[in-house]
């Protein structure tokens, strides 16, 4: 049976870390989050954020904006974040209401606040490999957890299932970077599982159940970021974990895998932004 790469016990080392490097600086960190509406989804990642935030002696402001805002009022909301001095690191929650463009959004947040590392300075830098203010929260979590485990990325084929701006395309840029050979795969992709038994090492992000045993090589390593609940309301991933752990060298379960830490690095990312 493969290793089970255990994502909560490393985010919570590296978010103890981080409470004694922040003890040490003379201003705390200032993360601001802009909730627009009251999705409930949100509200909880918003809340956890938050909470996690104060944990570790991280500022946390949440700035709640109700669903009919214009996008000219949030736009001016973030502009007056972007000169508050106080204010290191800004997170607009996403998904944004229908008629709110997420592009210009993100295009209104200062590079130098952008704690997602979403801005189009960052991802820019990302693709050149020119080090960006800072990275993607999920991708830089998911190579974290191989680094901490000692696993090798240099000439691995590393396959993604998914290409969303959040995961997908960062993942395989920084995986690319680290001299992995990488594959995106995505819903056009034919034959998902003539390439997903390939990996060396499998990423899925998703948000269904997708990779079951058949479509992996033994001794790869697979990496589940999906999240989502199942019919009987169980938080699960995209991954059939009970019948993958058992040919794979490692892997991430869900709960407790990925998730804790895209939030650790979340926080990381704010201390960081606040040193610069
Ligand atoms: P997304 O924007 O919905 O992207 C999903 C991706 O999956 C798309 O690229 C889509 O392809 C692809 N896809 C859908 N059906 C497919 C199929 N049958 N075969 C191959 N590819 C398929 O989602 P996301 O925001 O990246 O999130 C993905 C999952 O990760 C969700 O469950 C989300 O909750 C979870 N997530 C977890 C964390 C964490 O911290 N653990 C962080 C972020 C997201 P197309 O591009 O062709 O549509």
């Amino acid at each position: 049976m493969g290793i089970i790469i255990d994502g909560k016990h490393v985010a919570d080392k590296i978010t103890e870390d981080l409470k004694l490097k922040i003890e040490s600086m003379d201003k705390k960190p200032h993360l601001t989050v802009i909730q627009v509406g009251n999705n409930p989804a949100s509200t909880i990642y918003v809340g956890l954020k938050k909470k996690k935030s104060e944990a570790i002696g991280i500022k946390s402001t949440v700035i709640n904006l109700p669903e009919t805002v214009s996008e000219v009022d949030l736009i001016d909301k973030i502009e007056e974040l972007n000169i508050d001095l106080d204010v290191d690191a800004i997170l607009v929650q996403l998904p944004l209401p229908k008629h709110i463009s997420e592009e210009n959004i993100i295009k209104a947040i200062s590079p130098f606040k952008d704690v997602d590392g979403f801005t189009v300075e960052n991802t820019g830098n990302l693709l050149n490999n020119i080090k960006p203010n800072v990275y993607p929260c999920t991708p830089k979590g998911v190579i974290r957890l191989l680094e901490e485990y000692n696993i090798d990325i240099a000439g691995k084929h590393a396959v993604i299932v998914g290409r969303s701006n959040i995961v997908g395309r960062p993942l395989a840029v920084m995986l690319l970077n680290r001299n992995a050979t990488v594959t995106i795969c995505h819903s056009y992709t034919k034959n998902l599982s003539d390439i997903t038994r390939n990996a060396d090492i499998l990423i899925s992000a998703v948000g269904k159940k997708i990779i079951y045993k058949d479509m992996v090589k033994e001794g790869a390593v697979v990496v589940d970021v999906g999240i989502f609940k199942d019919a009987n309301g169980k938080t699960t991933g995209d991954v059939d974990f009970e019948n993958v752990k058992g040919i794979a060298s490692y892997i991430t379960p869900v709960p407790k895998g990925v998730g804790p830490m895209t939030i650790a690095m979340l926080m990381e990312n704010t201390v960081e932004l606040a040193k610069q």
